[in-house]
């Protein structure tokens, strides 16, 4: 900390295309340093979907998202690149000599002729419910995700949401679960109507609770775990839930954050940038993946993997204009052993 770390390109981003991007910047011979805000990689397949199977990445007809980014890294690891995790990029600063000077939130600084931002949609967080405490619990037996299905065995769950995935949940873990409430504060849902029904269903042979039209409203227990949950109608009357669990799914807040404030021309909080060179509209910062626009954009992994090509060559032609890029395929160019 405090010492600058030189490399020849930042990745913002540690999602499926800055991972991507890692190895394909390796692939023309640059070094990377990646920062991530989230304390793993994966961007939106570690921390929004890592169980969900995931069948249009080319050649595996069918992959769950926590594997894909195992894989992603494994392809980049060949190339050595240097993770700085749990850490926000907050300030970009352009220095002498075509230089970029990248602060992050725990006083990390890197310096390098190129930048690629490949921030997803942003710093993301769970839209936490405005209960009193509720951070005591939260990773403890109040979680804004389901990263292991199985740890909910035989457990009373409450799930607070009406979307598509408070009502996915709550028809997964009804099979697992000791019992499952679904609260709402509202008899409609915002799901797709085959969930919807098959939720209606459940409750209607008793294996589901729903509680509607009732809001989250207080948390008892001790020592961060739950013993119930107290929700109220919107007249105030309240209701005591015994529980073990509580999966509130009031969707995600989403913010550029800082990176909205480094000058780049934005539309509707994303990068514009010219697909054919994945050139934002400063010299030497780059975008890739669901954080960029352009006319046609797919926000889609194999779209980001192939901006990710793209912005490689990009900054290899900024950082060696005297030596243009000599095109290989990976066959004949090679990897080293990772
Ligand atoms: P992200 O995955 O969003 O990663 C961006 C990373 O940047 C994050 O880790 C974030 O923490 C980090 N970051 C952001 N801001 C900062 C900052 N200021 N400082 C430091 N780090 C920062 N796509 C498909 O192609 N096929 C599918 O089947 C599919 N299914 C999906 C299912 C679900 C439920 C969801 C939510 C998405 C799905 N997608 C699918 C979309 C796909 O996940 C995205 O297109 C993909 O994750 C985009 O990758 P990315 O690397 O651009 O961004």
């Amino acid at each position: 900390n405090g010492q600058t770390q030189q490399t020849d390109v930042i990745i913002v981003g540690a999602g499926p295309v800055g991972l991507f991007a890692v190895f394909e910047c390796g692939m023309v011979r640059l070094n990377c340093h990646v920062v991530d805000v989230l304390d793993d990689a994966g961007g939106q397949c570690t921390a929004l979907y890592p169980e969900k199977p995931i069948y249009d990445i080319p050649g595996f007809p069918r992959i769950e998202a926590a594997e894909l980014i195992v894989r992603l890294k494994a392809q980049a690891a060949a190339f050595r690149p240097v993770y700085h995790l749990g850490e926000q990029v907050q300030s970009l600063e352009p220095r002498t000599g075509g230089f970029w000077r990248l602060t992050t939130s725990k006083g990390t600084v890197l310096q390098a002729k190129a930048v690629i931002i490949a921030a997803g949609v942003g710093a993301f967080g769970p839209n936490r419910p405005p209960l009193p405490g509720i951070e005591a619990y939260e990773g403890k037996s109040v979680f804004y995700y389901v990263t292991q299905r199985e740890t909910f065995r035989g457990k009373r769950i409450v799930i607070a949401g009406g979307g598509d995935t408070a009502v996915d949940w709550a028809l997964s873990l009804a099979e697992i679960a000791g019992r499952v409430s679904v609260i709402h504060r509202r008899d409609r849902f915002r799901a797709a109507p085959d969930s919807e029904a098959r939720l209606k269903a459940l409750a209607k042979e008793g294996r589901i609770d729903l509680v509607v039209p009732y809001q989250l409203h207080g948390l008892e227990g001790d020592n961060g775990q739950l013993t119930s949950v107290t929700v109220a109608t919107l007249d105030g009357q309240t209701k005591r839930i015994e529980a073990d669990v509580l999966l509130p799914f009031f969707g995600l807040s989403m913010s550029l954050g800082p990176i909205a404030d480094w000058g780049l021309a934005l539309e509707r909080n994303q990068i514009e940038v010219d697909p054919a060179t994945a050139a934002t509209t400063k010299a030497g910062i780059f975008g890739v993946g669901d954080v960029v626009t352009y006319p046609g954009k797919l926000k889609l992994i194999l779209t980001g993997f192939a901006e990710a090509a793209i912005a490689a060559r990009s900054a290899y032609a900024l950082i060696h204009p005297e030596t243009p890029l000599h095109f290989e395929y990976s066959t004949t160019s090679g990897v080293p052993d990772a």
